[in-house]
């Protein structure tokens, strides 16, 4: 029933604007600026309250309605960025998640294409962030949509990178700019030896690939200390910042990251 009810109001959801989005920073592990902005969708519900993807994002894969989903999203992020430049602050990616169904739209490439002309924002402002395991089950074609993408200066890091099984070869044509950290092997980091060398391995995989490396799910001093040590470029995680509304990026923007950890405001 709740799935019912669910789809026929995320049909009604883009017009009646009830998606949001939050921005969450990534650092640069050496300045602690801020280099992008991560954006994950929330559902204002008018009856459920604030739902987070996992309680729809699967359920609009397959009704379909992630493709109109997805391009709301791409279309707000990239005039969320326009305005934030607009404004004289320091300019930043703004990253945007694909699921695989996206990636694979027919007209993927030219949706983003259009998107870019008609907001007006540089591709280079632009990022995808895509799971390691969309990209794995078919490699070819990941590579000639990516590289499309890259060429129109679009930042493309994998997700979850160190779940699936990409193997070095593929990693080399990818047009890929990042690796990122998934948030398992960051947690427990500290206390499991295992993680630890995974952590390491990717990192030195990344720097002898020329590509970058982020950790996600950074929560602990302890965690961000040995990344440091480690040598990873980048971090994420609610230790600098929670995912934020729209309204609180400017300050953010503008004052860059006072630590802010342990400010539990924002559950979701
Ligand atoms: P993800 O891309 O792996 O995003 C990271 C998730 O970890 C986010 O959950 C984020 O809020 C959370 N997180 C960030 N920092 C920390 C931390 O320090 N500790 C912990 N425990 N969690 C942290 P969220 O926002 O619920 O998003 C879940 C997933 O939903 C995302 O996983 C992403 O795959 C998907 N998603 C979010 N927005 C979109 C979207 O616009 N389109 C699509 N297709 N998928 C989206
Ligand atoms: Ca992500
Ligand atoms: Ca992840």
């Amino acid at each position: 029933e709740r799935r019912m009810s669910l789809e026929g109001g995320m049909r009604r959801a883009i017009e009646r604007d009830e998606f949001r989005i939050l921005y969450q920073p990534k650092i640069n592990s050496e300045t602690n600026q801020i280099i992008a902005l991560e954006a994950l969708i929330r559902w204002e519900h008018p009856e459920l309250g604030m739902l987070p993807p996992a309680e729809f994002i699967a359920l609009a894969e397959e009704t379909g309605l992630i493709q109109p989903i997805g391009e709301w999203v791409m279309r707000r992020v990239c005039l969320d960025n326009l305005q934030w430049q607009e404004q004289g602050l320091p300019k930043v990616r703004v990253a945007v998640n694909l699921s695989g169904f996206q990636l694979q739209a027919k007209n993927f490439v030219e949706t983003v294409q259009e998107i870019l002309e008609e907001t007006g924002l540089a591709g280079e402002y632009l990022e995808f962030e895509i799971g390691e395991t969309v990209i794995m089950q078919n490699p070819e074609f990941a590579v000639s949509v990516l590289t499309r993408l890259r060429d129109m200066g679009i930042h493309i890091s994998i997700d979850d990178f160190g779940t699936g099984y990409s193997s070095l070869a593929h990693l080399k044509r990818f047009s890929v700019n990042t690796l990122k950290i998934d948030r398992t092997f960051v947690r427990d980091i500290e206390l499991n030896s295992t993680d630890a060398a995974i952590t390491s391995a990717i990192i030195s995989m990344g720097n002898s690939l020329n590509l970058k490396v982020i950790a996600e799910g950074v929560e602990t001093e302890g965690q961000c200390a040995m990344l440091k040590e480690k040598h990873c470029d980048e971090m994420q995680g609610y230790l600098f910042s929670r995912p934020v509304p729209v309204g609180e990026v400017e300050g953010l923007l503008r004052d860059g990251l006072a630590k802010r950890a342990g400010q539990g405001d924002e559950e979701l």
